[in-house]
């Protein structure tokens, strides 16, 4: 638990939430700020802020409840699709230092895009490049 930490507060039951789900590691609740309707926030309720941060058991947990929970919020508000992502970060987004997975259900024409529309410009990488990128994450 973080004191300063908004999600911490709303696990706690301090700040109320929508809960959709709970159980003993994970609590999901629709957004505040939805970007479509049934906009859903999946967190661990241990205080972690980046995917990297949290046990590895504790990760699958939270995967387990959005795969669980997408079909559920797709019949709420029949959905077409879903974009299920991570602001891993301040510089990718991340404005609530407590992990959490965006379910945001996605519908033919609502004037959104898809993930590659995240960064501006596209970097212009050599083979050579995307070969040392590939050699340095495999380590
Ligand atoms: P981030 O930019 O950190 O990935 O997303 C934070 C999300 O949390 C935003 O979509 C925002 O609308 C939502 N949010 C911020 N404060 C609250 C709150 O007090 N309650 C709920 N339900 N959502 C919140
Ligand atoms: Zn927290």
């Amino acid at each position: 638990m973080s004191d300063d930490c908004i999600f911490c507060r709303i696990v706690d039951g301090e700040i109320p939430s929508r809960t959709v789900y709970e159980d003993d590691e994970v609590l999901a609740f629709l957004d505040a700020n939805p970007l479509s309707p049934g906009h859903t926030l999946v967190v661990p309720k241990a205080h972690h802020q980046f995917l990297s941060d949290l046990p590895a058991d504790l990760s699958a947990s939270v995967f387990a409840a959005v795969r669980e929970l997408t079909p559920r919020v797709q019949r709420a508000v029949d959905a077409e699709a879903h974009t299920i992502a991570v602001n891993d970060g301040p510089a990718a987004g991340q404005e609530v230092p407590h992990l959490h997975v965006h379910v945001v259900p996605r519908f033919e024409g609502d004037g959104g895009g898809p993930i590659h529309a995240i960064t501006g410009d596209r970097p212009d990488l050599d083979d050579d490049e995307l070969d040392d990128i590939a050699d340095d994450i495999r380590g």
